[in-house]
């Protein structure tokens, strides 16, 4: 399963809850950053913090499912291939929390995967919480908000779409997603209405 969104709109609050609550199997990727660790967040656990020869190397192995260097600023991210193939051999269900870029590259291998983009409703909130968040200084944050702009124009490719406005009823969505596939493997997703940024549909 892909899950993707603008950065903000609480991707890893959703999966921390999930991986807690949902009785799937589930596996969270970790993926290799040559950004450097935010306060509090642990190498293996959130990401593995690589430098950038490091990346580079496993890069040049063909280490990842996908890579990319992601906000035009030298970081790099990338899905490690080991754990992955791991995962699903031993019937887990592994979630990818990818950008918008990383998730086509993967469809483009893999097109039974659940994809499922995440966003918070509006521009406002979208700020409102990454200000909240306080990671980024002002000249990130404004890229992060500018990327989310060009991320929110892929929201149609993907197959469901879950408005995180509270933790709990996100969270919630996310589980009967995949609760329906779990019960029905091989159905076709189902579509959803294509929305976009502000909730509006596309064709309104
Ligand atoms: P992402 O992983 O997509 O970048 P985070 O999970 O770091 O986003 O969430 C961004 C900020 O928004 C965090 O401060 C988080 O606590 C907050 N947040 C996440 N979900 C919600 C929600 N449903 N309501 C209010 N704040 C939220
Ligand atoms: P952050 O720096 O806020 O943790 O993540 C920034 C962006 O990188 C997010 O959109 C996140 O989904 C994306 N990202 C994280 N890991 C990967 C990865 O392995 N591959 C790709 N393509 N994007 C990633």
């Amino acid at each position: 399963m892909i899950l993707s969104g603008p950065s903000g709109a609480g991707k890893s609050t959703l999966v921390r809850e999930l991986l807690a609550r949902c009785r799937l199997p589930l596996r969270l990727s970790v993926s290799a950053t040559t950004r450097p660790p935010r306060p509090g967040e642990v190498d293996g656990r959130d990401y593995r913090f690589l430098t950038g020869d490091q990346f580079e190397a496993l890069r040049r192995a063909d280490a990842f499912i996908e890579c990319k260097e992601v906000f035009g600023r030298g970081h790099w991210y990338g899905t490690p291939r080991e754990p992955v193939d791991r995962g699903l051999a031993a019937g887990e269900w592994v979630i990818l929390e990818i950008d918008v870029e990383g998730a086509a590259a993967v469809l483009d291998k893999r097109p039974d995967v659940i994809t499922i983009f995440v966003h918070p409703g509006s521009r406002e909130e979208l700020e409102r919480r990454l200000r909240t968040r306080g990671t980024e200084d002002e000249g990130a944050l404004r890229r992060r908000l500018e990327v989310a702009e060009r991320e929110m124009r892929f929201l149609p490719a993907y197959r469901h779409t879950v408005i995180n406005d509270t933790k709990e009823r996100a969270v919630g969505e996310i589980e009967r997603i995949l609760e329906s596939y779990a019960r029905s493997p091989t159905a076709l997703p189902t579509p959803t209405p294509i929305e976009n940024w502000e909730g509006k549909r596309e064709d309104a």
